[in-house]
């Protein structure tokens, strides 16, 4: 049977809010954090502190028996990385993914972040990845399908810029749960899929590789890895389905402006 789509009110969708804010604030965090030599370990540490601060429970951490509070996934990790006690490198991209759960409702974004000796053909991975979330995030509203979110992803990302586009991951609807039916994939057909209606709220997070679309599990039970180790890219929003425009609950501006005040980081601002 289909897993059913619940729809949230106006007060719901401000509670999601609220924690994808929270989300959006830690990942400014982690962004202020991310220096060469610094592990994913310490960075952990301290975004849990701060989620905990705010009297919120980190959201992935005891997940499924995910030990952390992030998904911290470094270069060819596409997602779910457990952070580890390995410093980074002057040339890594690290993915950083966080959910938070407070007052029965969760949040949920993630961002890539570049060091500055990494190549341009892997910023440029970044900056398109980064482009093809904000046309998703143009498909969501009322009338378009899941399947026009999907194409737009992929349209851009495989056909324009001949990337690989992961095919076992997918985004999701998300409030009381972090997972939630319809799913969203990062590949579709237009006028296809689950209808959008006011009400619903989707995590959309295009995950996408510089080599082939394929991936593979990690003995440690988490972490994606891309098939032929090549850099993956992943960004993150929880978005709102809105009449003439998605209502973007969380928000990237935040971890942007601790990118620009971190000399060890370079900014990923694509022109659209
Ligand atoms: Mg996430
Ligand atoms: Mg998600």
């Amino acid at each position: 049977m289909k897993k059913p789509i619940f729809f949230k009110t106006d007060e719901e969708i401000e509670l999601i809010r609220q924690n994808c804010l929270l989300v959006s604030k830690t990942l400014a965090l982690a962004g202020s954090l991310l220096k060469v030599g610094i592990t994913g370990d310490k960075i952990d540490k301290l975004a849990e502190e701060l989620i905990r601060d705010h009297g919120a429970v980190p959201g992935f951490k005891g997940y499924g028996g995910f030990p952390s509070t992030l998904c911290i996934s470094v270069n060819d990790q596409v997602v779910h990385g457990i952070p580890s006690n390995i410093p980074f490198n002057s040339d890594d991209i690290v993915s950083i993914d966080c959910g938070v759960l407070n007052n029965g409702y969760y949040g949920d974004a993630a961002y890539t972040f570049a060091f500055p000796e990494v190549k341009n053909e892997v910023i440029k991975l970044l900056e398109v990845t980064k482009v093809s979330l904000a046309k998703a995030i143009e498909m969501s509203v009322v009338g378009k399908r899941i399947g026009d979110i999907g194409f737009a992803v992929q349209q851009f990302t495989e056909k324009v810029h001949g990337y690989g586009v992961v095919r076992e991951l997918v985004g999701h609807g998300i409030g009381q749960n972090l997972h939630e039916a319809p799913e969203v994939p990062n590949y579709g057909r237009r006028g296809k899929g689950v209808l959008l209606k006011k009400g619903m709220v989707i995590a959309i997070e295009p995950m996408i590789n510089l080599g082939v679309k394929e991936v593979r599990h990690s003995s440690d039970g988490w972490t994606i890895k891309t098939k032929d180790g090549s850099p993956s890219a992943h960004y993150e929003h929880s978005v709102a389905i809105g009449l003439d425009s998605a209502d973007i609950l969380s928000d990237h501006s935040i971890i942007e402006e601790a990118i620009k005040n971190n000399a060890e980081l370079v900014g990923i601002s694509p022109k659209k």
